[in-house]
């Protein structure tokens, strides 16, 4: 017996050989050819993992990706710990999304002809004083270059001083 079928329109003979099986089938094989739900699976899994990069991307921008980024970082976010995820989100949905020293805004990011700041898709969670602990008071948001010029050399005043004099305009 040949079948045709329904990817290809291909006749070929209806056996396991050259049909998937299909339990939930009377025939107990699909209609579809194996080398077309090769396929087909094959396009599925190409597009899931688009789906997941893209939910991927949006997880990460979110308050409860960021916690969790910065807590895998362990040890190299000191404090993080002592804030919990709720602290956190209550914190991070208060803040504006603009850089605290340039001003520049999240969405603008894409567009900075600053590679650092255009390669980044969210702001950096940022320490107001370096080396003090990632804790409500103590976290503010900036743009990565920002938070690079400032690191543990700068205060937030002089960030801002230097931010307004020479980044704005270019990150
Ligand atoms: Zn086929
Ligand atoms: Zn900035």
């Amino acid at each position: 017996m040949k079948r045709t079928c329904s990817g290809c329109q291909q006749s070929k003979p209806f056996t396991a050989k050259h049909f998937r099986k299909a339990n939930d089938r009377k025939s107990g094989l699909k209609g579809i050819c194996v080398v077309c739900d090769r396929k087909y699976s094959a396009r599925y899994r190409t597009d899931n993992r688009e789906m997941y990069r893209k939910s991927g991307r949006k997880w990460a921008k979110s308050p409860r990706g960021i916690y969790c980024y910065l807590n895998s970082k362990g040890k190299r976010v000191p404090g993080i710990k002592k804030c919990s995820l709720e602290e956190f989100i209550e914190w991070y949905e208060s803040q504006e999304l603009r850089c605290v020293y340039c001003g520049t805004t999240q969405d603008e990011l894409a567009n900075s002809t600053d590679k650092l700041n255009a390669s980044k898709t969210r702001l950096t969670i940022d320490q107001k004083i370096a080396r003090q602990g990632y804790f409500p008071e103590n976290m503010c948001l900036a743009c990565s270059r920002c938070s690079m010029v400032k690191s543990d050399i700068f205060s937030q005043e002089e960030t801002k001083e230097i931010a307004t004099k020479y980044l704005v305009g270019r990150t």
